[in-house]
């Protein structure tokens, strides 16, 4: 993308491959700016399909399918992680396409990743990558205990086993078909943060604010951000760590920095998502600015202007789970009570079935103050019947 390009203004038409729920996010922030949306996803029931002006329903993969993508579009963006690289090279001779390929490419490998992150010069667990018996093999003795991680198309703790000895990595990387995989040491995690950048061509960037993050079974479950979530010394590290890692790409769109903070306060990060990111949907009711604004300007090349938070913010995350509170057969969560706080705002993903473990929707809960919104979203998970936090 040259630096010099025209903004694509409302009225054009941006498309997105990908129709989960954060595609609908994106479509529902670039309507409300008066662009037209095309969304590609295979499935007709996509949660982004069905409120997009347009849906394709091809693979990812279908040379017709994109092609008819980069006809109906000025630009294109990618809700998932796991995009094939040859749809976005597909793609990119003839629209604009943002994240690049190459920056998609390094956060769909976690081997690429971490090299990224020594590149920059931001420290990562200690870790060996596993691809070969000789290496898996050989892997030191201080990375145990640890964690096999697939270097592909892991999610939500997918892909991932904990080993305690040689012999339990041997037995986890043949259950993982012995994919190319890296054995990450196991830390001792304080807490976890992430930062949420947007980058235009230009290199100008600016971030939404440092977001805690509370993970169960390797799945977000809460986000907190309000002042003091996290000492500011961190926050102010974590910050200029996110800003050199897209620096260093080049990267234009909108880019999430997962950090962990040890025992003993130093601060590691753990992985990058190249998109909007679950622990950013507070931003929604809590900025003036929310992370799916933000994509939205990066791709038509609309000024970035560093967003605001305006309200003390809590998400919760609604797994499908919630809906089998009272046994087998599926039952709406009670949305009238959890409604009646002050302060929340509920989104549903419009997907038909719940299932355990599946991302329904979330809970966001603003208030003036961090104890006011503490209290609300603690009302909110007892009546859900989630733990407290
Ligand atoms: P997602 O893409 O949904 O964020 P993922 O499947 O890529 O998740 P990770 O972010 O690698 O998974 O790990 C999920 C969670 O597991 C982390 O948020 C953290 O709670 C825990 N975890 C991962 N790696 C480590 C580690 N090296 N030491 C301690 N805990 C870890
Ligand atoms: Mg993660």
């Amino acid at each position: 993308m040259s630096t010099n390009m025209l903004p694509i203004l409302p009225g054009a038409t941006l498309g997105v491959l990908g129709g989960g729920q954060l595609g609908r996010m994106f479509v529902h922030a670039a309507q409300a700016m008066g662009y037209f949306t095309v969304v590609l996803d295979p499935d007709p029931a996509s949660p982004a399909g069905r409120v997009s002006h347009h849906h394709i329903q091809s693979a990812y993969d279908d040379p017709d399918g994109l092609r008819q993508l980069a006809s109906l579009c000025a630009a294109v963006t990618t809700e998932f992680e796991n995009v094939p690289a040859v749809a976005l090279a597909a793609l990119a001779g003839r629209c604009t396409v943002s994240p690049a390929a190459r920056a998609v490419a390094v956060a769909q490998n976690r081997a690429e990743e971490k090299a990224h992150f020594t590149t920059c010069g931001v420290p990562c667990a200690p870790y060996a990558v596993i691809e070969t018996p000789e290496q898996m093999a050989s892997a030191d003795q201080s990375l145990f205990p640890g964690i096999l991680k697939t270097s592909r198309m892991g999610y939500d703790g997918k892909g991932q086993a904990r080993v305690q000895t040689p012999a339990e990595l041997a037995t986890a990387w043949d259950a993982m078909g012995r994919a190319p995989c890296v054995l990450e040491q196991l830390l001792p995690l304080a807490l976890e943060c992430s930062v949420i950048v947007a980058r235009g061509a230009d290199g100008h960037s600016v971030h939404l604010p440092l977001q805690r993050n509370l993970h169960r079974d390797g799945i977000l479950a809460v986000t907190e951000v309000y002042e003091e979530n996290v000492p500011l010394a961190l926050m102010q590290q974590a910050l200029a760590a996110a800003k050199s890692i897209a620096d260093e790409l080049e990267y234009v769109g909108v880019l999430c920095v997962e950090f962990f903070v040890l025992e003993g306060g130093r601060l590691v990060v753990n992985e990058i998502a190249p998109r909007p990111h679950n622990s950013g949907h507070y931003s929604v009711d809590a900025c003036d600015v929310s992370q799916f604004e933000l994509q939205v300007r990066t791709l038509a090349g609309l000024p970035l202007t560093p967003p605001r938070q305006h309200s003390a913010a809590i998400m919760l995350n609604l797994l499908g789970d919630l809906w089998f509170a009272q046994g087998e057969a599926p039952q709406d969560p009670p949305w009238a009570q959890v409604l009646a706080l002050p302060g929340t705002h509920l989104h549903l993903y419009g997907k038909e079935q719940a299932r355990h473990g599946r991302k329904m929707g979330h809970l966001n809960v603003t208030a003036a103050s961090a104890a006011q919104a503490r209290s609300t979203a603690l009302q909110a998970a007892a009546l859900l019947g989630l733990p407290a936090f």
